[in-house]
């Protein structure tokens, strides 16, 4: 059976939002992010786009190239809140739909053509967003993810396109292989330096002489380029989350353990979240005491995967939550609401030598293993993830539900 795929995508969206904040911002070349020397542009509006600018790029640099930009620090608590107000319309307009990201939605409208035509049920949800919100938004509503997503930038700024059934391969054909979800950098190179440069040159390939070269990675980048993509759409759901926990040998009314335990806990989830390419936007902690009484406590937060924001947001519930002055027989500490995104959301704070010290402890990690390095808060684990404590015994600490 055919399916019904929109895909929509809220267009440069912190820039939009601080236009909608501020109107004296509109139609003036603007950067979002980090204000000092050392900062990054986390978004950038169209009218930068001429002078070479991107999203990631020093903001040093950025300012040079475009005098004339104004500079906004950007706010994750405001942007998260706009992206919730955007969710809540999808969610009562589309019975089955995925945030990809911050700004970024799938929805499976299969079935609906019996009913109404989903190009008008696609228009009408874009203008009720545009209406209620005051944010751009762009469409592409196709039989697959990959195709609607590329068809989306191919309508941008703020605009909407259908592929019709059966006219996918010549809508990708013309297209630059950069164009195609998947192609990064490196990829990109690699087929250049074969002498690829359209979608159609890929399509005319056989698929096996990109599997040599690439691997089944270029197996996938073969069936993209034809329009092929079996992706199911992910329902939005609040369950979607990651969580440790730690039961104690021996209950513990010691402060200072349970603080270092829960920031090394939470520094392990914040790595797995990166690694994951995911933000989470709930923290929830839980205590359960000698008596068996289970407390816990969450708290909603603009996006992130930065531990050094995470933290102390964990020690302070923690803190709200442990006034029983009990032993304590468990505790657990639980991120939710998660979407795709990465270091991007906390740009405005951080500085380059921030992001590059996540990227460089991240690499070290995934080489050496997770508890190859650690903040020096935490130092005081020492039987976090796969290793138990020689010298007590105690068990490591598991990850308990694991749903990303
Ligand atoms: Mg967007």
């Amino acid at each position: 059976m055919n399916r019904t795929i929109l895909h929509l995508d809220l267009d440069t969206f912190f820039v939009s939002v601080e236009r909608l904040l501020d109107s004296r911002l509109r139609d003036r070349p603007l950067l979002v992010g980090g204000l000092s020397d050392r900062g990054v542009v986390a978004a950038c509006s169209y009218e930068t786009r001429p002078f070479g600018i991107h999203s990631g790029m020093p903001m040093k640099l950025a300012r040079e190239l475009c005098k004339d930009a104004t500079v906004i620090r950007g706010d994750a608590a405001t942007y998260t809140r706009y992206s919730g107000v955007v969710t809540e319309i999808i969610r009562e307009n589309v019975p089955l739909f995925e945030k990809s990201s911050i700004d970024e939605f799938y929805a499976d409208l299969s079935g609906m053509d019996r009913f109404f035509g989903t190009y008008c049920y696609a228009s009408e949800l874009r203008q009720k967003i545009i209406r209620e919100t005051g944010l751009p938004i762009s469409f592409g509503l196709s039989i697959n993810k990959v195709v609607s997503k590329v068809a989306t930038n191919e309508a941008k700024p703020n605009n909407q396109m259908q592929i019709e059934l059966g006219r996918e391969k010549p809508f990708l054909a013309p297209l630059s292989i950069r164009k195609l979800p998947m192609i990064g950098d490196k990829t990109y190179l690699t087929l250049r330096n074969l002498g690829i440069k359209q979608v159609k040159t890929l399509q005319e390939m056989p698929g096996e002489m990109l599997y040599r070269v690439l691997g089944r990675n270029g197996l996938t980048i073969w069936e993209r380029a034809n329009g092929i993509d079996t992706a199911p759409v992910i329902p939005f759901s609040e369950r979607k989350s990651i969580s440790t926990e730690r039961t104690f040998d021996r209950d513990t009314i010691d402060v200072h353990l349970l603080r270092t335990l829960l920031a090394a806990m939470t520094e392990n989830l914040a790595f797995q979240l990166r690694r994951g390419e995911k933000l989470t936007a709930c923290i929830s902690v839980k205590i359960r005491y000698s008596d068996f009484q289970t407390y816990s406590k969450q708290l909603k937060i603009p996006y992130t995967s930065a531990d050094h924001i995470l933290i102390p947001r964990v020690l302070e519930l923690f803190h709200q939550l442990y006034n029983r002055r009990l032993l304590v027989r468990l505790i657990g500490v639980k991120f939710s609401h998660l979407v795709h995104g990465n270091y991007q959301i906390n740009l405005f704070e951080d500085t380059e030598e921030t992001i590059r010290l996540y990227q460089a402890m991240d690499k070290i990690r995934l080489r050496y293993g997770d508890r190859s390095i650690t903040r020096a808060s935490a130092l005081g684990v020492k039987t976090l993830g796969r290793m138990t404590n020689p010298f007590n015994g105690q068990p490591p600490t598991i990850l308990a539900h694991r749903k990303l």
